[in-house]
């Protein structure tokens, strides 16, 4: 088995913080992000003072209200959680550029190649959840495991704000005392099926040879199998659709300071604009966007909303970029942030879970 670092992050009631964030009279009492009540709304996430109501997402508006009679719903702003979104992104792509999201507020990130904190998976998750909280002011959640499966499991363990780790170590008797309805791809009908058999716990379900439970469950079976003793071997997938489109160039000798950096600045603009021309219509380019990578492996990325994808645009951000590290650099990489003109997105947006 590979020994894989995955975080899995999942914002906190994200719609809602992002309402509460924007206007503070919300915070504090029952509050949902959803559809009006006399239009047969539903709610597409709420905050914690709701949800102790017993108010849930998916749940109907008007059904909400009844739960909680003070509950203020307000509609969904689409746009400022994509840019949330974009800025939570723009923050992981420092660690990683292997993401793949699962909605605008949850995505996996496989950091095992990661150079940061000698390769600390739990050190990063704790510094991406510091940095949201600090740049975006919500919170986020983060789960690190060996795996996709355990990663998604355990950002859920000490929700909300909150980071729980799965060591390789700790894999063993972690899945052993958990109930087979927490396992990937066992939904209700499965969770009631294994329940009929005597299986509740994973430690239940080991008793079970591959054969046994392939006949039970046909090709699902062997994944129980594999999933009862930790097993998930899922790639991170990176999202089909673009994000972005950019340029990088790694150097031979590294620029030793910033004037060096910003000689190499044209040539890579010019063969950054060739690409977005060779790009289909279904994008337009958004906001630009500076990486640089220090001779320590050590990086960020610097982007900016309403600047311009000329020259100078960069330059000010290459400016920035360096001044976080100051020191020579081995890789410099320029693009641009794509907006999707495809919009298909928005459907599956609107249930975000938690
Ligand atoms: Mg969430």
């Amino acid at each position: 088995m590979s020994l894989r670092k995955i975080i899995h992050i999942d914002c906190d009631c994200f719609y809602a913080a992002i309402e509460m964030r924007d206007d503070p009279r919300l915070a504090g009492r029952p509050m949902a992000v959803g559809g009006s009540p006399d239009r047969r709304g539903v709610i597409a996430t709420c905050n914690y003072e709701a949800r102790a109501y017993g108010v849930r997402s998916a749940m109907s508006s008007r059904h909400a209200l009844k739960l909680c009679p003070d509950l203020e719903i307000v509609k969904p702003r689409f746009e400022a959680y994509r840019e949330a979104s974009r800025e939570i992104h723009a923050i992981f792509r420092d660690y990683t550029e292997l993401i793949e999201p699962l909605s605008l507020d949850e995505a996996y990130l496989d950091v095992s190649e990661s150079q940061w904190y000698a390769g600390s998976a739990t050190r990063i998750a704790e510094d991406i959840r510091r940095r949201v909280a600090r740049t975006l002011h919500i919170t986020v959640s983060a789960g690190v495991a060996p795996n996709k499966f355990l990663a998604k499991i355990a950002s859920d363990w000490r929700k909300p704000n909150g980071i729980f780790v799965i060591t390789p170590e700790q894999v063993e008797a972690f899945v052993a005392a958990l109930p087979v309805a927490k396992l990937h791809g066992v939904g209700k009908v499965t969770a009631d099926k294994l329940n009929r058999l005597g299986i509740d716990t994973c430690l239940d379900l080991r008793e079970w040879s591959r054969l046994a439970l392939a006949r039970e469950f046909g090709s699902f079976g062997e994944r129980l199998w594999g999933l009862a003793r930790g097993i998930d071997e899922r790639a991170v997938h990176n999202d089909s659709r673009r994000q972005s489109v950019s340029v990088e160039n790694t150097y031979d000798n590294d620029l030793p300071d910033l004037a060096s950096c910003l000689e190499r600045l044209p040539e890579l603009l010019e063969s950054l604009n060739e690409r977005i021309a060779r790009m289909d219509s279904s994008y337009r380019p958004d906001k630009p966007f500076v990486k640089v990578k220090f001779h320590d492996f050590s990086q960020t990325t610097m982007e900016q909303a309403g600047a311009g994808r000329d020259l100078e645009s960069y330059r000010q951000l290459l400016r920035q970029a360096f001044a976080r590290g100051g020191k020579p650099v081995r890789l410099l990489g320029v693009g641009v942030r794509l907006r999707d003109l495809r919009g298909a997105h928005e459907q599956l947006e609107l249930f975000p879970g938690n």
